[in-house]
């Protein structure tokens, strides 16, 4: 396939551009110091709902499109997506039941050693779930959609944005520097570029799976958004404020697929 390397170039590329989302957040702890629990679940529910809905309209339907012109069986095609969706989500589960969560700060000491480990927990969290991310903009590129990978850069970009910020303001309230707590949500950020390569290049090596490779970027972030953002963030003093902050987000990304993808 000639227009391969392009697919990863222009992942690995959108991919390093939605992950100044993140930097643009973590700098923002040069701007706020705290934020309310409220707005962190609001802020970071909307950022749910772009993550669901860029699973749907820049991951599931293409690939449905893309399995069916293959099979030439909608029957099929939609077989093919499930399985991957569902091979993403397992995937997703068994990273993290065995990431050693607990043992993160095992060796520190002190009194408040037990919310230090709940900040680096979520730290952890939202750079595990930005893999998947990363995935879904390489992925995002198949067969050299650029239209389709580039609606993706922007909504992963700006979901990015609440998240790089969210985990520099938990760093800053358990006492690190500024500094510090804007640095750790920069790298966060920087996994994606990861994510985008190993999706860019199993998109390539192996074009005829590209439905199926969407599919897993898919599952693995309907994983997340269900096993970690919608529960974390779905608890606060103000009951429906977390949902429609999501519906809003959702709204935002298809308005941002329809208009550039
Ligand atoms: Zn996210």
């Amino acid at each position: 396939m000639s227009s391969a390397p392009n697919v990863i170039w222009l992942g690995l590329t959108g991919s390093f551009a939605a992950s100044l989302g993140t930097a643009a957040g973590a700098l923002g702890i040069f701007a706020v110091r705290q934020l309310s629990p409220e707005l962190k679940d609001t802020l970071l529910s909307a950022a749910a709902g772009i993550m669901l809905a860029a699973t749907f309209f820049s991951l599931l339907l293409p690939a449905l499109t893309f399995a069916e012109q293959q099979t030439g069986h909608p029957t099929y095609a939609v077989i093919i997506v499930i399985a991957g969706i569902l091979s993403g989500a397992a995937a997703l589960y068994f990273v993290h039941r065995r990431v050693p969560h607990e043992h993160f700060f095992a060796g520190r000491q002190g009194p408040d050693q037990r919310n230090l480990g709940r900040i680096w927990l979520f730290v952890l969290a939202i750079t595990l779930h930005n893999f998947p991310e990363g995935m879904a903009v390489g992925v995002g590129f198949a067969g050299g959609d650029v239209a389709n990978g580039l609606s993706l850069v922007l909504g992963i970009g700006m979901q990015n944005v609440p998240e790089g910020l969210a985990v520099a303001v938990s760093l800053l309230s358990v006492g690190y520097s500024r500094a510090r707590s804007c640095t750790v949500g920069v790298l966060t950020g920087l996994v994606e570029p990861v994510g985008a390569l190993f999706g860019g290049i199993a998109v390539s090596i192996a074009a005829t799976l590209t439905p199926w490779t969407m599919g897993f970027a898919a599952g693995a972030m309907l994983f997340v958004i269900s096993d970690e953002v919608i529960p974390e963030t779905h608890r606060g003093s103000i009951p429906s404020l977390a949902t429609f902050a999501l519906l809003g987000g959702f709204a935002i990304m298809m308005f941002l697929d329809a208009a550039v993808g």
